[in-house]
């Protein structure tokens, strides 16, 4: 990890240094000019990201995103490598001041700029191929732009995932290709370094004031990375992390539909904690909050990643199991509830209070099944079945698994032989 950082640091103080010459040489004459105004926006635009930054911090902690690649793609491609990075130097400064400094320490803060100065580096280099006149005036100067822009994000993109998945858990080739195509990140880059491209030659063509009117869509563009933010809290139970009881039901609808239109089976499982309110009762609402995040955790666990669970109301919780392959789709979703079962039996939350640290355990559920397409042909008639095998299984003592429409006991399921027509 530190060498990585070191190198890269090392390569951008190093090209920049042997940019200096170059620049001198091909510096037009109004750079000056056009530095402090990339400055000046680029410091306008950070400014301007904080309120949508704050919101976005409120619920969770991700790294700032700022659209200041704007403005230091602009530079790449209007002034030569040393003049940009200038430009880069004038706003990670200001971005340091204004938004880093306390939170971000400084090693990772060069970083982040030494990485944006190669991006730089390498866009000013590709543009440089072509007379600056004819960069947004003739079809080669198009390509050369875009091929900047190609340029600036895999290098940016590549050394900050490198960065990334260096720091991470899981230091593999997999990991940071996962990571290097995130959809939403890549999108992003690229859309801001679009209009980095087309500030670029409304600044070069037009005037340098041109810039102003870059501002009001970067603020908007930036506005959308709120979106996802906002859609996972649309479909997120806060207390457990498991989607909420609206977005399990889309998804379960979709995963039904898909199993229909394949051929496939699905099991439903509904779960009730059993005597849940003697746990509140006696240990205070606070302490049941965290037993049900304990049981969340474990039925998630219990399950595959494709299969959907969900809070459904107070503690309840519903599993769709997607796609079995077994013969008999109920004895695929009676294994699976018999094991959630015997885990929660296993749970024991230990929380921390004021009168010393309070365990709960012998929490049992009681789970009712469904199979599709067995019990129903729907998630309505799906849910009805499991839920009146729910309400079998609270009868039949607790602490206990009854599947489908005649409530049969998990042990009684035994598979079928398979009907062909
Ligand atoms: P049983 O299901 O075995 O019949 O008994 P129960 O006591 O679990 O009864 P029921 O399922 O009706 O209980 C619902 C209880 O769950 C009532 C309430 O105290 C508790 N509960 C519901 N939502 C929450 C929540 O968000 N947090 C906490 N701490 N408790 C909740
Ligand atoms: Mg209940
Ligand atoms: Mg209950």
């Amino acid at each position: 990890m530190l060498a990585v950082l070191l190198v890269v640091e090392l390569l951008a103080v190093g090209t920049l240094a042997a940019s200096i010459p170059f620049a001198v040489d091909q510096l037009p004459d109004n750079w000056a000019l056009f530095t402090a105004v990339l400055v000046g926006a680029g410091v306008l635009s950070t400014e301007a990201s904080l309120g949508v930054e704050r919101m976005r911090h409120q619920s969770d902690e991700t790294p700032h995103i700022d659209l200041s690649s704007v403005w230091t793609f602009a530079a790449a491609a209007l002034l030569p490598g040393a003049a940009a990075s200038v430009v880069v130097l004038g706003i990670y400064g200001h971005l340091y001041a204004r938004v880093w400094r306390g939170g971000v320490p400084p090693h990772r803060a060069i970083y982040s700029t030494a990485t944006v100065v190669l991006a730089v580096q390498a866009a000013s280099a590709v543009t440089g191929l072509v007379e600056r006149d004819e960069l947004f005036t003739s079809l080669p100067g198009l390509a050369a732009v875009l091929l900047a822009v190609l340029a600036y994000a895999a290098v940016n993109m590549v050394l900050v995932v490198a960065a990334i998945v260096l720091s991470g858990p899981n230091r593999d080739l997999t990991t940071f290709l996962q990571v290097l195509t995130r959809t939403d990140e890549a999108v992003l880059e690229f859309a801001t370094l679009s209009m980095g491209a087309l500030a670029a030659g409304a600044m070069g063509a037009l005037g340098p004031a041109y810039a102003v009117l870059v501002l009001p869509p970067l603020i908007v563009l930036h506005r959308t990375v709120l979106v996802r933010q906002l859609e996972e809290a649309a479909s997120v139970d806060g207390k457990t992390g498991l989607l909420n009881a609206a977005a399990w039901h889309v998804r379960a609808v979709r995963a039904l539909r898909r199993a229909e239109r394949t051929g496939g089976r699905a099991g439903l499982l509904v779960l009730d904690l059993d005597h849940f309110k003697a746990v509140n009762d006696r240990y205070g609402h606070l302490v049941g909050d965290q037993v049900l995040a304990a049981v969340a955790e474990a039925v998630r666990d219990e399950v595959r990643d494709d299969d959907l669970v969900g809070r459904f109301g107070g503690e309840e919780f519903v599993v769709l199991l997607a796609g079995s392959d077994a013969e008999d789709g109920r004895v695929a979703a009676a294994a699976v509830a018999e094991r959630i079962r015997s885990r929660i039996a296993d749970i024991r939350v230990e929380v921390p209070g004021a009168r010393g640290t309070v365990a709960v355990d012998n929490l049992t559920v009681s789970i009712g099944g469904a199979s599709y397409p067995t019990d129903g042909a729907d998630l309505g008639q799906l849910l009805e079945v499991a839920d009146t095998a729910m309400y079998a299984a609270k009868r039949a003592g607790r602490n206990t698994v009854r599947m489908g429409l005649h409530a049969v006991p998990s042990g009684a399921v035994r598979p079928v032989p398979r009907h062909r027509p």
